[in-house]
This record gives structure tokens, sequence and C-alpha cells, in this order.
């Protein structure tokens, strides 16, 4: 008989949304050997195919059943300096574990019985964290002769930027990391809230890149503090990873009154700026008692359950309501997250599409009129269309309302390079085998040039562009 998946221990409701901590714990020793006990060793392991920076999934599952942990870590390292992240945020379900033996092929999400291949990596990494493995790592770096003295610019420290500024300085190439913010990590930092990744985690892994002489420079706005042309006149490469951090507004009546922010102002003044501790921290924040969030991706869940924690910080005896287009089944989120948002009492109301947004007379918001929606045939994403219905208007009050409907690549930078070739939505254009833009010695990855979105997918992004650059520079 198979063995049931070993599920991790959660933090209760009752706690978790009076604060910011962490909502899952990970594996414990005993739970990580049973997990990993699960894994059948395949001969032909599906599951690396599926990983978009090629761990070698099977051996470091090996490697924890033989309670060798540091030798689980050396593994994965070899692909990924970032488990403890990885293992806390990846969308695993679409990727490793989709193609684990344990789902069956025709499944486009993984089986529930999949191998927990992130929360055994989230344990290696934690492990490796609390036993400072990573010392050992850099003694295991091999420069390559032909790399010294070249230097390469990184601009953006998200996923992508951070991940090609690893590969490149363990082979010895002189990195330096321009970043816009005054922290490091990109949506990492100013997105996903510490209650999914705890911000010591996330700073641990950063500054690991510290030991492999990566230099980072924060609040430079390249293309507006610092002109894109002077990197291009000190460096060999430049890698541009600058993310998709502008919003897609509804473009409807109303939108510009008081109080209706986009997900980004509002995860960033919380998760950055810690107005949930305002006035001891500077940014203020306004905490509505009747939230609005418009969207079915990560970030209207995330937006959703900060919204509903900043309410009960402060007292306030509110809701949160979610409105979405489409079904639950079309959701872009994670089941994991929309799950997460429910127990904490988040309400959910599908097939609605907003309209209008009216405001009261100081020209704050106070409803939200919408439209009824159905489901039509599928469009270009493969989700059924919602089809609104006519003379199905009605009227949501609130108070408070985020926007969450997508993100477009900022264009501050790409506006500077009339050379720089762009996808009509503002997105960098790349040749796919090497991540190089029409610029040449610019290479480009993660968001700002499309793609599923996902931290690992932006990773493999960055390690593709960073071989690229690593090819160019030892050849030419
Ligand atoms: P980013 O992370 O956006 O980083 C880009 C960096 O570049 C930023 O720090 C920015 O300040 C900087 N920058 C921009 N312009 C300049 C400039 N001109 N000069 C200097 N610096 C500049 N993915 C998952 O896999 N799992 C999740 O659970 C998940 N949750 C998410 C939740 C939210 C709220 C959001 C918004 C996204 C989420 N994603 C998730 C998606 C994932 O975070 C992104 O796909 C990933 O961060 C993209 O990485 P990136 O390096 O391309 O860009
Ligand atoms: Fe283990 Fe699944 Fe990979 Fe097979 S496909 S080696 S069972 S994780």
């Amino acid at each position: 008989m198979k063995k049931p998946l070993i599920q991790p221990k959660e933090i209760s409701v009752e706690q978790r949304i009076y604060n910011f901590d962490e909502v899952v714990c990970g594996y414990t020793e005993e739970q990580a050997l049973e997990e990993a006990s699960r894994c059948i060793q395949c001969k032909n392991p599906k599951c690396i195919s599926g990983c978009p920076v090629g761990i070698d999934i099977k051996k470091f599952i090996w490697y924890i059943t033989q309670k060798d942990y540091p030798s689980a870590y050396y593994t994965i390292s070899e692909k990924n300096n970032f488990p403890s992240i990885c293992g806390r945020v990846c969308p695993a379900e679409y990727q490793c574990r989709k193609t684990c033996v344990f789902t069956p092929k025709d499944r486009n999400v993984a089986e529930e019985n999949a191998i927990n291949i992130p929360l055994l990596e989230r344990f290696v990494g934690d492990y490796a964290r609390k036993h400072n493995l990573a010392l050992n790592l850099t003694e295991k770096i091999k420069t390559n002769p032909k790399l010294i003295n070249t230097k390469v610019a990184v601009i953006g420290s998200g996923p992508a930027g951070l991940c090609v500024a690893g590969e490149l300085a363990r082979l010895g190439v002189k990195v330096d990391i321009y970043e816009a913010l005054h922290l490091l990590g990109g949506v990492l930092i100013y997105g996903i809230p510490p209650f999914r990744l705890p911000r010591d985690v996330l700073y641990y892994e950063i500054n690991l890149l510290k030991n492999y002489n990566v230099t980072f420079y924060t609040g430079v706005s390249v293309g507006k503090t610092l002109p894109f042309r002077e990197l291009q006149k000190q460096y060999n490469s430049i890698f541009i990873g600058t993310g998709a951090g502008a919003p897609t507004w509804l473009n409807i009546e109303g939108e510009s009154l008081c109080n209706i922010y986009s997900a980004n102002e509002y995860l960033t003044r919380v998760n950055l700026m810690h107005s949930d501790k305002f006035p001891e921290f500077h940014t203020p924040i306004n905490v509505g008692k009747n939230v609005t969030v418009i969207g079915g991706g990560n970030t209207a869940m995330d937006a959703a359950r900060v919204a509903l924690r900043m309410q009960k910080i402060k007292g306030i005896n509110g809701k949160v309501t979610i409105l979405y287009r489409r079904t639950q089944e079309e959701m872009p989120a994670r089941k994991v997250e929309i799950d997460h948002a429910k127990q904490e009492g988040v309400e959910f109301k599908f097939l609605v599409q907003p309209v209008k947004f009216s405001g009261d007379t100081r020209g704050y918001v106070k409803s939200v009129l919408c439209l009824q929606c159905t489901l039509g045939e599928p469009d270009s994403s493969g989700r059924r269309r919602p089809v609104p219905i006519k003379g199905s208007e009605f009227e949501i009050e609130t108070d408070l309302v985020i926007i969450a409907i997508g993100l477009k690549a900022n264009q501050i930078l790409l506006s500077t390079l009339p050379e720089l070739k762009t996808t009509q939505d503002g997105d960098i254009i790349v040749n796919p085998e090497t991540m190089e833009t029409s610029i040449p010695n610019v290479y480009a990855g993660g968001d700002v040039v499309g793609g599923e979105g996902t931290v690992i997918e932006a990773m493999g992004m960055g390690k593709k562009a960073a071989q690229s650059i690593v090819q160019k520079l030892t050849i030419g």
C-alpha cells in the first residue's frame, strides 16, 4: 500500500491572524525522513525535468534518507543557492511534483500524494542555515581562470538578478548588483508577506552571495539616478532583471478615488515599509473595515491575508472579500494560498466583474458596482472567459479596495534605451536560447521578459543568462 503524504504542522488560525509569523511549519527531522522514504528512487526520475533549475531531486532525497543532510544541501546548491526560499514559495504542484511519477501523466496539477519535494528542500535549506553549511560551500568553488578580471553588472535584486549573480560570482566573475529599493530581494521582500517567507530566511540566503564577491548597491535606480550608458562603459556584460513592478488597472470609472490601492503599493507599504508598525515606522496605511480585493492570483491572496491581519492588529472588527471574474477552478492562485485565505476568514465572491467605483463627498471609495458573470468559451490562456450578464448590476459597499489583476514591466529603465526591442506589452524581447537582448552583451530574464511569473522560473532564466555570459566571456 502507498504511504500517504506527510503533512506539516500549521499555526492555528486563532493565533496566526494577529501577526505576520510563518504559518506553515517545516518538517521535523522525523517527518522529513518519513516523507523522503516515500520516494521510490526512480531509474529515470521525471521530477528533475519539472524543476526549472534542474536540481537533482532524486539524489538529494536519497541523502536525506541516509541522514546525510550536508550532502543533500551540496547537491541542491549545485543548481540552486536558495533552497529555504524556494522550498517555501515554489508552486511545485505545477512543476517538480507534477512531473513526479506519483502524478499520472494526464494531470495538469500534481496529485496530492506526489512527493512533497519543496518541503524536503526547505528542510535541507533550514538545516544548512542552522549549521552554517554554506561556509564550506565557498571552499568548493572553482574559479575559472579565464573569468578573472571580468565584471558584470546586474540591475535588480529579485530572484532573476540574485541567481545570475550567484552563478557568475562562484566562477570568479566580479558582480555588482544595482537595486532601486533600499532592501534586496525584489518581490521576495516587498510582495510576498513574512507569514509565507520569513525575513531571517530571506536575508540569510541573499547575504550568502557576499561570500562570493558580490557587491550590492541599493537605492540606485538605473536609468534615473545612474545612466545605463555608464554601466556599459564599466562592465563586460549587463543583466537586466528589473521585474514586473508596474500595476495593471481596471480602467473603470472612479478608480482614482481615495483608498483604492494597487496590490503592489499596499503590500510594499506593509511588507517593506512596516506600516503595520506606524508611527514607529513612518509609512502610514489606511485599514478599511470592509475591504474588497479584486483578482484571483497569488498577489490577491497575499493582499487579502495582509489586509485581514491589518484589521486584526488594529482591533478593527471588519471583513475582507475577494472578487473574481471566473470561478475558483480558474483561479491562478495556488490552492494552498486559497485554502489559507479561506481558513483565516477571507470571503470569496466568484463570477463578479467590477464596472464602477463610487465615492463619498470627501472623495473616498464607498461602493463598487458589479456585474454578475457566466463562463463562456476558453480564451488565449485556456481558461473559460467570463461573460458579464446584461442587467445583472449589483452594488457592494466597501471602504478600501486593493486591485490585484496583474503586473507589467516597469518602463523607467527600458524607456531610456531606444535600441532595446520590447513586445507591445513592454516586455524585453530576448533570444530564448541565450537570454541576450537586441543590445549586444546585454541580457535579461525574469518577469521583465514575461513568462509564468514564478520565482524559480525567474531563477531558471537567470541561470541560462549566466551560462551564456560565461560562454561569451571565455570564448571572447
Ligand atoms: P522582481 O522580483 O520583481 O525584482 C526586480 C527588482 O528590480 C526589484 O527589486 C526592483 O526594485 C528592481 N528594479 C526595477 N527597476 C530597477 C532599476 N531601474 N534599477 C535598479 N533596480 C530596479 N512566485 C512564486 O514562485 N511563488 C509565489 O508564492 C509567488 N507569490 C507572489 C506574490 C506576489 C505578491 C507577487 C507580486 C508575485 C509573486 N510571485 C510568486 C511571482 C514572483 O515573485 C516573481 O515572478 C519573481 O519575483 C520575479 O523575479 P524577478 O527577479 O524577475 O523580478
Ligand atoms: Fe522520487 Fe518522484 Fe523523483 Fe521518482 S519522480 S525520484 S518518486 S521524487
